[in-house]
């Protein structure tokens, strides 16, 4: 514990005098959350990477987001502390498949999940997050085809709430697969009172999102971006909720409402990708400042123009 102590102590001094700050996903572990000077969704952090005064951002979160923080801070010194820790959905499509697909449709307008890497946003016309997609969809004209991809869940709900032409990409996050059974009705029957709130923020839930279409006009069941969800948490009457989405959020959660009851929708809804930064391993990055990730210079220009675009509708 005393040698814990010394390492959260050295982490915080190296910090300063390397004028870095340390940026945590919602799904990292609780020590990581506690240790970061910002914690938030792949979005909410990077648009952090992009105002910051720091010279060195520690991106604690997955690979394709530390490449967001490049891309859209490119004169900051980039670090992820285990360069290991990818996603299964941003790998499951690459910059040259991406155009292959569009050779087969020229005149389609790409729509790209935020989950994905800089070679394949820099084939994107747009890019989305879960939270935002169906609002981007909406804001391409109508006659336009549109490209959906990686992620074959959030593209259905898009499809299906928009009712628009468009192919959509097979491509899931493997963390859903261990969630791809959950039924909503069940665990409202294990949890009556609680409420249920659907985070879309990850490829892990968005299977949810289009569950979550059955059961169209049930006001127990939810859908929230990070901050919309902590808020409601917060100013809801219910002392009970049940959170579908990978289990890293209900530190966040628990620590704003210590009175109040979190349940996960699924105990197996666990990015082991997200758990590989440890405090062990943060404190190496900031001190043998690693694993640098740097986007090129012109890979990072067009992989930026789908990001502002998005940025400009929502
Ligand atoms: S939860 Fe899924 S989509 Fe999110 S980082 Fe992990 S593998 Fe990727």
């Amino acid at each position: 514990m005393e040698n814990r102590q010394w390492m959260i102590d050295e982490i915080l001094r190296m910090k300063k005098e390397k004028n870095a700050v340390i940026l945590a996903h919602n799904y990292q572990i609780p020590e990581i959350q506690d240790i970061a000077d910002f914690v938030g969704d792949s979005l909410g952090l990077s648009q952090v990477a992009g105002k910051t005064e720091a010279d060195v951002i520690v991106f604690c979160g997955v690979h394709f987001m530390a490449e967001t923080a490049s891309i859209i801070s490119p004169n900051k010194k980039v670090l992820i502390p285990d360069l290991e820790a990818g996603c299964s959905l941003a790998s499951s499509i690459t910059g040259e498949q991406v155009a292959e697909w569009k050779k087969q449709h020229p005149d389609a307008v790409v729509v790209s999940y935020i989950n994905t890497t800089a070679d394949v946003k820099a084939q994107s016309d747009y890019c989305v997050t879960s939270s935002n997609a169906v609002k981007v969809v909406e804001a391409i004209p109508a006659d336009k085809k549109i490209l959906f991809l990686p992620d074959k869940f959030l593209g259905s709900y898009a499809k299906t709430v928009t009712g628009r032409d468009m192919e959509i990409w097979d491509g899931a996050c493997h963390v859903h697969e261990k969630i791809g059974n959950l039924e909503l009705d069940k665990a409202k029957e294990k949890h009556p009172k609680a409420e249920i709130l659907i985070h879309p923020e990850c490829g892990c839930s968005t299977s949810c999102m289009v569950k979550s279409l059955q059961f169209g006009g049930d006001e127990d069941i939810k859908i929230f971006s990070t901050e919309g969800m902590i808020n409601h948490v917060e100013n809801s009457e219910s002392d009970e909720f049940l959170i579908a989405t990978e289990v890293g959020i209900l530190h966040r959660m628990k620590k704003a409402n210590p009175t109040k009851e979190f349940h996960p929708a699924s105990e197996e809804s666990v990015c082991e990708y997200m758990k590989m930064i440890t405090l062990e391993n943060l404190y190496s990055a900031l001190k043998e400042e690693q694993y640098e990730v740097k986007v090129p210079e012109e890979l990072a220009e067009r992989a930026k123009l789908p990001i502002q675009r998005m940025l400009e509708i929502v």
